[in-house]
């Protein structure tokens, strides 16, 4: 395999000492590179790293890269930064990437490959989960344009508002019954729905204060459902 190839180049150049096979070369300090958005190659040093060619691996020697730290979800996913992804391609993309970059795949390989390769893995992990979900999509792309909403604030709620979810939570707390529960969770997905909808538009309207009113209003059902979920397993 190239792998072993390229360690027996770098000992014949003096660079990687024999019994240091599998670690990183002397002359390239692969940690200090790693996450810095360096675009040398940590490898062979060449004009590769994570932001030329796929951005995995290093056009010359093929050495996976680390992770490229200004790439975005939407742009590692291949997704339009956008509300509105295409999901199914979402899914295409996650299978394709973990086929790239799979722990599995580096079993052979040396340690600073098989390091990459998970951190790779977990972000792509995180950035598929992120991106299906339409509440932690929406907040994500909140965040990339500078807005955060911190946990447990009443962000502007208003009092109908909250007095609907105090109404469904307590719908929630008497529901006894199978049927019952599945009443309250018919009603909470419509309004997910219903808010997906309008987080979608508000975006596409580039109102994001409208966004955010809206994503904090999911983040209630979202904890509603939480609530569901616990609840059918001790029903
Ligand atoms: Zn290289």
């Amino acid at each position: 395999m190239w792998g072993g190839r390229t360690g027996a180049l770098l000992r014949v150049c003096g660079l990687w000492p024999a019994g240091a096979l599998g670690r990183r070369p002397l002359s390239c300090d692969a940690a200090s590179l790693a996450g810095s958005g360096s675009s040398q190659c940590w490898n062979c040093g060449g004009p590769g790293g994570p932001t030329r060619g796929d951005g995995f691996f290093c056009p010359q020697c093929r050495a996976l890269q680390p992770p490229d730290p200004t790439r975005d979800y939407f742009s590692l996913m291949d997704c339009n930064r956008a509300f509105r992804v295409d999901t199914a391609k979402l899914q295409t993309r996650y299978q394709q990437l973990q086929r790239l970059v799979h722990p599995d795949f580096f079993s052979q390989r040396s340690q600073t490959e098989k390091d990459f390769s998970e951190k790779h893995s977990t972000l792509v992990n995180d950035a598929y989960k992120t991106l299906l979900a339409p509440l932690s999509r929406g907040l994500y792309l909140l965040k990339l344009h500078g807005v955060e909403i911190p946990e447990g604030t009443d962000y502007k709620m208003d009092r109908q508002f909250l007095m609907e979810i105090m109404e469904i939570n307590e719908k929630l707390a008497e529901a006894q019954s199978e049927a019952a529960m599945k009443e309250i969770e018919s009603i909470v997905r419509a309004k997910q729905k219903e808010m997906t909808d309008y987080v979608s538009r508000a975006f596409e309207q580039d109102d994001l204060e409208k966004a955010k009113e809206m994503l904090t209003k999911m983040r209630y059902f979202s904890n509603v459902e939480e609530k569901i979920k616990l609840k059918k397993i001790s029903l």
